[in-house]
């Protein structure tokens, strides 16, 4: 992926819209219902495509294939890692510990009872429990991700190309661990597990974009946990994925940190500033963050006193999904623009604070807010490289200014100079006895064949330096 050569570029966290038509395929088979393999291919293929290509006609300059292949940006790792089975949920066993909005609802529990907590499971009674050895089984559906993306790159300019993967702790999320003897050895099988899907779409070329939704949003489901226990929990999740990162060079990994991204109230997430430091020392290039709701857009500031990594990039949500309005260019220009003047506006790039296409309330919505943020990053960009070209205008005005003050001030003194020099030449010419006058008189005097004695010759305005 290229770094910002002289303007913003614009990405975004993942999923897209896709058609009722292909989302039924996909549900169809990630459920085990019948399904037909050969019109899925074909449609995702077709689609894979034209996302791509919608991407780049609404100014996106790093692409991914939508996500469009998966059901969604966690539960396709139930497609693709073998080794637990469904289990049918107690009343209130499962709830309290997995839901992402526990906190949350201990304060708004009318309104979760009405829309559900969290995200809201398709199967809400289906409690999956690993119960022997995770093993990755997604060899086939990843090769056609990869193929298909490759397909549809062909032929089109972007500044990047990544494809989504998830993490071991937002896995951990929804999975139970009756097999592995502790919870750090299950984090680990999980790594090994979602390492075979990070190095192939690697070795495929394409960057990798790790969602890592667990790392903020698992503070909600543990209320009894303090700050500093929830950074131990935190941490641990951080190695184990850095782990499964380790033969992945940083600037190929982005880095994708929400608070969930339901539409709750979120009242209860944690502070960005607790946990910066520990989403920094994720082995990434570059960094996703969701910074544009109400709930976490002055966060901004937290980047006052925190440093990104040296080389790193910051990609700040700048439009959300938590709101159907479109966010107008200029204040997404605001938002760039405020990071920009903090990180530097090298390292800063637009993006979205989730996946917005299955979050907003049609694909319109997500085009057009694609289509707002392109516009409010050539606003700041415009005003960002404006604002260096004024400053090296005025940086260099100053400089002149400053030569042309050190002459003026000068000149008096080296003409001054130049008079005694001249005087000392003509008292040291045996030929002369009088200055510039007595000079003139001693050409006229001057034997025949003698050489002229040296006389300094005045010096010109451009030769003068400054004393
Ligand atoms: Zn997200």
């Amino acid at each position: 992926m290229k770094r910002n050569p002289d303007r913003i570029l614009v990405t975004h966290a993942g999923a897209l819209p896709r058609s009722e038509e292909l989302r039924d395929l996909i549900f169809a088979r990630a459920d085990g219902k019948p399904y037909d393999a050969a019109a899925l291919s074909a449609m995702l293929r077709r689609d894979v495509a034209a996302v791509v290509k919608k991407q780049i006609a609404c100014g996106i300059d790093v692409v991914n294939d939508g996500e469009l292949g998966k059901t969604n940006f966690t539960n396709y790792v139930r497609e693709r890692v073998s080794g637990f089975e469904h289990r049918e949920r107690t009343p209130g066993e499962y709830r309290t510990q997995h839901s992402i909005s526990a906190r949350d609802e201990m304060e708004f529990a009318e309104y979760f009872k009405q829309v559900g907590g969290g995200f809201r499971n398709r199967s809400p009674r289906l409690h999956l429990v690993c119960n022997q050895e995770l093993r990755y089984v997604g060899q086939a559906a990843l090769d056609e991700d990869l193929a298909n993306f490759r397909a549809a790159l062909e032929g089109v300019d972007v500044a990047g190309a990544f494809l989504n993967a998830n993490t071991p702790g937002t896995i951990e999320h929804w999975l139970s661990n009756e097999h592995y003897p502790d919870e750090e050895a299950f984090l680990y099988a999980i790594a090994e597990c979602m390492r075979v899907e990070y190095n192939a779409i690697v070795a495929a070329g394409f960057d990798l974009h790790v969602d890592n939704p667990d790392l903020p949003d698992a503070w909600q489901m543990y209320p009894d946990m303090t700050v500093a226990e929830y950074r131990d929990y935190a941490k641990l999740r951080v190695a184990v994925l850095n782990h499964a990162l380790r033969d992945i060079p940083r600037e190929k990994v982005t880095l994708h940190c929400c608070w969930g991204s339901f539409h709750g109230p979120h009242k209860f997430d944690i502070p960005l500033e607790h946990i910066a430091d520990i989403i920094f020392s994720v082995k990434a290039g570059r960094y996703s963050i969701e910074a544009s709701n109400p709930a976490h857009e002055h966060e901004w500031s937290v980047f006052k006193d925190v440093k990104i990594p040296d080389g790193a990039m910051l990609i700040p949500g700048v439009v959300g999904h938590c709101t159907n309005f479109i966010e107008n260019p200029r204040l997404v220009a605001e938002r760039l623009e405020r990071y920009a003047n903090l990180v530097g506006k090298e390292n800063v790039m637009a993006g979205t604070d989730c996946g917005i296409g299955p979050r907003v309330g049609h694909e319109n919505i997500c085009w057009a807010k694609f289509e707002s943020m392109r516009d409010g990053a050539k606003l700041a960009t415009s005003a960002l490289w404006r604002r260096n070209a004024h400053a090296e205008r005025e940086r260099t005005a100053h400089a002149h200014r400053s030569r042309h003050a050190v002459r003026r001030l000068a000149a008096p003194l080296l003409a001054t100079r130049c008079a005694l020099e001249r005087a000392a030449a003509v008292r040291t010419d045996p030929n002369q006895t009088h200055g510039r006058r007595s000079g003139a008189l001693s050409r006229r005097r001057r034997p025949a064949g003698t050489a002229r004695p040296h006389l300094p010759a005045p010096r010109r305005r451009s030769q003068l330096r400054p004393l």
